[in-house]
């Protein structure tokens, strides 16, 4: 997506091979309108996928999640980042370890924002290797819901997180995929570039 591309050209940090910083529009301040024109973009990409829930893991990913909830004229709802395991109450859990922090935490939905019949969308800003993404699709599982698709603003398609949720059989999005990250470069791969020969020098 273009308007998301130029706006990582002109604003977006690579701090390492690895590690790209957007915290100017995305992760930090926001761009309401920039999250507007994102959510409205993702909304016409799966408005055939009969989304009845947009869901999101807090917290960078709730201003492109609540704007394309807005578009599908939809629910939004935020998985949550727990420390500990939840003992007792109604929730779905599951362990996640953070691509950024290196620190684990429990995704956390509380049953009662989930149905069986639904079918939901998940937006996340980033996908690295893909572990949020796979904790959000396990916890779907568990309730019987359906993961209809993926939208990611921001793939970094040398990680392992593209093939890991094709190969898991999902609907992926992504509006900007950057095929390479150094200092002072950002290099963005077309949307329909495999990911695969990219996937193969993976770094965690
Ligand atoms: P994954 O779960 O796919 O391994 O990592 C995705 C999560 O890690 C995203 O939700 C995002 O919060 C964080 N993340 C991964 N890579 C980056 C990055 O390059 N920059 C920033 N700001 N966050 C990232």
């Amino acid at each position: 997506m273009k308007l998301l591309e130029d706006r990582i050209k002109k604003e977006g940090k690579a701090l390492s091979e690895t590690v790209l910083k957007v915290d100017s529009f995305i992760n930090h301040q926001v761009d309401s309108e920039f999250m507007d024109a994102l959510g409205e973009d993702f909304a016409e990409h799966f408005k055939d996928a009969g989304i009845t829930k947009v869901f999101t893991i807090e917290s960078s990913g709730i201003a492109p999640a609540l704007m394309t909830a807005k578009h599908l004229d939809v629910p939004m709802v935020i998985l949550k980042k727990q420390t500990s395991k939840i003992l007792n109450g109604n929730v779905y859990q599951t362990r996640i370890t953070s691509f950024t922090k290196g620190t684990s935490y429990e995704l956390t939905l509380f049953a009662d924002y989930i149905q069986p019949e639904d079918r939901i969308l998940l937006i996340d800003d980033f996908l690295a290797n893909g572990e949020a993404a796979m904790g959000a699709s396990r916890i779907i599982a568990e309730s019987g819901a359906t993961l209809a698709g993926i939208g990611i603003l921001i793939e970094k398609s040398f990680q392992k997180g593209r093939n890991r949720l094709e190969e898991a059989g999902y609907n992926v999005y992504s509006q900007a995929r950057i095929g390479k990250l150094g200092e002072g470069v950002i290099e963005f791969l077309d949307e329909d570039a495999p990911a695969a020969d990219l996937a193969s020098e993976a770094s965690e």
